[in-house]
């Protein structure tokens, strides 16, 4: 009885909405059940006040759908958030405090589920998907970057934790004596591994003082052999891979995935980020604990889509 009807149902399940919101671009994406992205645009972060940003927002997501009926939304942003009431206040987005993103998403896209993730999670969401933590049983993806920031993927799903705010691995606390984080607390991961706070800390040591580099600049000397960016490196590694270990002898993680802007240093930021983790990794159920690159240039947008997908589930 409709039995055509219902395999071409079961065949073509429809495509979801994925937008992913940052502080310097934004991107929208209509992808299938399988991944594959058929439309994908992006825009720089405009200034401007709350209906600025959200107009920019509105019209990419036109430009996007086309004609296209999106059965579900997944939203990545920037945090922090409060998932439950569908607030965003992402801190590089000053126009957008206790934004309500997730109502006013709803308003353009109809009656569909409209979902809400930071996005480190759609990171790491998006690298399980499809790229390289595909099929882990328990996965954590992190983005260094300005920041550090991180999603756990446990059986398929993303811990999100009670107000959606889990895996902040960058305010794990791994120097007992450390400096001060902008959290407010001391000795972070972050205050090691930033991209940011690398520069300074070579700075610190003699490194380029004149000079306003970056930390690819930093990485390039790291590659060439500078004593001070090496060092530099692999204190940002030592604090990762405490966070790394801390996070896996919690949680019993299986994979560990890097991207982000400074994990494109390579090998400079790979190599000692996987030494440290072997030191530090004894325990038997952690001791194979893979830590390798990202795969996906748009994976927090993928994985932004894929939160839609889960809605469905
Ligand atoms: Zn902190």
């Amino acid at each position: 009885m409709g039995g055509t009807l219902s395999d071409e149902a079961a065949v073509d399940q429809g495509t979801v909405l994925g937008i992913d919101i940052g502080g310097t671009k934004m991107a929208a994406a209509i992808v299938g059940a399988d991944g594959r992205i058929l439309t994908e645009h992006r825009i720089p972060t405009p200034p401007g006040d709350a209906e600025q940003v959200f107009a920019a927002l509105a019209e990419l997501i036109g430009r996007v759908e086309g004609d296209v009926r999106p059965v579900a939304v997944g939203i990545g942003s920037a945090g922090p958030l409060d998932q439950r009431h569908g607030l965003v206040s992402p801190v590089n987005i000053t126009g957008w405090r206790n934004f309500p993103l997730v109502d006013r998403v709803r308003e353009l896209v109809g009656d569909v589920p409209v979902e809400l993730g930071v996005d480190g999670h759609c990171f790491a969401l998006g690298e399980f998907w499809t790229g390289a933590g595909r099929n882990a049983d328990a996965m954590l993806g992190i983005v260094v970057s300005t920041g550090v920031g991180a999603g756990i993927v446990v059986d398929g799903r993303p811990l999100l934790g009670q107000s959606g705010n889990a895996a902040h691995l960058g305010h794990v606390v791994v120097d007992l004596d450390g400096e001060a984080c902008a959290c407010g607390s001391y000795g972070c991961v972050e205050t090691y591994a930033s991209g940011p706070r690398m520069v300074a800390r070579a700075q610190r040591r003699g490194w380029r003082t004149s000079e306003s580099v970056d930390a690819a600049v930093l990485s390039a000397d790291a590659a060439a052999g500078d004593e001070i960016a090496v060092a530099v490196f692999d204190d940002g590694a030592q604090a990762l891979a405490a966070g790394i270990v801390a996070t896996a002898v919690t949680v019993d993680l299986t994979s560990v995935v890097i991207g982000g802007g400074v994990a494109k240093a390579g090998p400079v930021l790979f190599d000692p980020v996987q030494r440290w983790v072997k030191r530090l990794a004894q325990l038997p159920f952690v001791a194979d604990l893979s830590v390798e690159p990202a795969q996906l240039a748009n994976a927090g947008l993928l994985g932004a889509a894929r939160l839609a997908w889960d809605t469905l589930a």
